[in-house]
């Protein structure tokens, strides 16, 4: 059989139902009807984001030396969120339908569909609008007053920044360096859409680079195209993925530039990550607010400053949601065959070797293969139906190679390869597979 058509175009239903039916991601509670805006990543999903967040921390920070990672807590001190602004503006302007009581944000009416509780009209009956704040909020311990109140944070780079004097110490550090982490984040999100697009639990993956004040220009500009090499490495097709600059009137206001990483979902051109400039606002601020000094002398020079940070900061789900669209395709095969197929790169794929043996009267030497080559890698080992089917079972997956064991394999000591991309098959001998293998998967860079 031979590829010969175009692919069809991904759509939100397709993905979702392949996601939830091989257990990508499904609704969170979902034996109770799901939670909105809360997901459960299953076997395949946990291995997909998994491989995503180690690749980024090695490329983000152990191959750097001017880059180290911390892990936070969660829950930090409240003046944080009064320091970093999060208290007082971190809100969307939302409105009330009078008549249905939904809620909608103000800024995307265009989603609000129509009311199905007016007569005579469907027409949402709308309040003005009032803001409302993102951050969720929690009780520390069993007192009931005010001071027990806390938040889930909002976002993973706060913490980076108070604990910045601290790590920059500890890590022998010199401006210019950054501080990495990747965790989760929580919004109360007023309308939560478009699957894990826009959740109110999720992952961030982020770096804040702390420069001088006359260099934040160059290292803007080599993050961003860091970032934008990062992507390309993960496989995206080039025309469905782009940079926005902000324009001024979207810029924070401590902001000098912010420029977004945007995916072509199905639904639209969508941000998957955003490099910042964001000056000395935050640093200042927390100085101010915690009355410790979190300005910089610079050992050589003797010239003290509040260093300026470049931020870059990755939506974990939002990539995910973008790689999984962008591996979907439905390849049409000859006698009008399709099979799905997950073309993953190799290095996020969630499966890298699936063993399977022609005859279940084959699984001793098969299994010894799988446990062999476990040592390496993530391998999945299937028996049951015809090879056929099971090939098109590790497709849909993004198994990038299925080995076939066959009854002659225990006489010659070879195995079928089999590319899920082109879908070739050669004998490899058992004793090189491991090497061959390994050229095939492992990152090239
Ligand atoms: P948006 O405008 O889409 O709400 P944002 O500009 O508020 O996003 P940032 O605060 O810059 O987003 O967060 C950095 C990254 O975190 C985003 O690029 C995105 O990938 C991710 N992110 C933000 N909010 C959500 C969310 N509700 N669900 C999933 N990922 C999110």
């Amino acid at each position: 059989m031979s590829p010969e058509s175009a692919p069809s175009p991904v759509t939100m239903d397709k993905l979702v139902s392949l996601c939830a039916r091989r257990g990508f991601v499904f609704p969170s509670g979902d034996i109770y009807g799901g939670i909105n805006g809360f997901w459960d990543y299953g076997p395949l999903g946990v291995e997909l984001k998994n491989n995503l967040k180690a690749l980024w921390w090695q490329r983000m920070v152990r191959e750097r030396d001017d880059v180290v990672g911390i892990d936070s807590a969660i829950i930090t001190h409240p003046r944080t969120w009064d320091a970093s602004g999060h208290t007082d503006n971190f809100s969307d302007p939302m409105v009330d339908c009078r008549a249905c009581k939904k809620r909608f944000r103000a800024d995307q009416l265009d989603d609000a569909g129509s009311c199905d509780s007016r007569e005579g009209s469907s027409e949402h009956d709308l309040t003005l609008p009032r803001n409302f704040n993102l951050m969720l909020q929690t009780r520390i311990g069993a007192s009931e007053d005010a001071a027990a109140v806390a938040h889930l944070r909002p976002e993973t780079c706060q913490p980076i920044f108070t604990d910045f004097k601290r790590v920059r110490e500890v890590a022998r550090q010199k401006i210019p360096f950054g501080i990495a982490q990747i965790g989760k984040a929580f919004r109360n999100e007023i309308t939560p859409r478009n699957f894990t697009f826009r959740s109110r639990e999720f992952e961030q993956a982020e770096l804040e680079f702390f420069v001088h004040p006359s260099e934040r220009d160059k290292w803007f500009a080599h993050w961003l195209a860091e970032r934008n090499r990062f992507h390309e490495e993960l496989g995206f097709a080039r025309e469905s993925l782009r940079n926005r600059p902000h324009a001024d009137d979207e810029l924070a206001h401590y902001a000098r530039s912010a420029e977004d990483v945007e995916y072509l979902f199905p639904f639209d051109w969508q941000e998957i990550e955003g490099i910042h400039d964001r000056g000395d606002w935050d640093l200042s601020r927390h100085t101010e607010y915690s009355g410790k000094e979190l300005s910089y002398t610079d050992p050589d020079t003797k010239e003290s400053y509040t260093p300026m940070c470049i931020e870059t900061s990755m939506g974990v789900d939002r990539t995910c949601l973008a790689l999984l669209c962008n591996a979907y395709e439905e390849e049409a095969l000859d006698e009008g065959e399709v099979r799905t197929v997950m073309r993953f790169v190799p290095e996020i794929a969630p499966i890298k070797v699936a063993v399977l043996p022609l005859s279940k009267k084959l699984a001793e030497p098969a299994r010894e293969l799988e446990r062999r080559l476990r040592r390496y890698w993530n391998v999945s080992y299937d028996e049951s139906g015809n090879i056929g089917r099971r090939y098109r079972r590790q497709d849909e997956v993004g198994t990038p190679f299925c080995l076939t064991w066959d009854f002659e394999s225990g006489d010659d000591g070879c195995v079928t390869l089999r590319d899920r991309d082109s879908m070739e098959q050669e004998r490899v001998p058992t004793d090189e597979l491991v090497e061959r293998l390994r050229e095939r998967l492992e990152p090239t860079r």
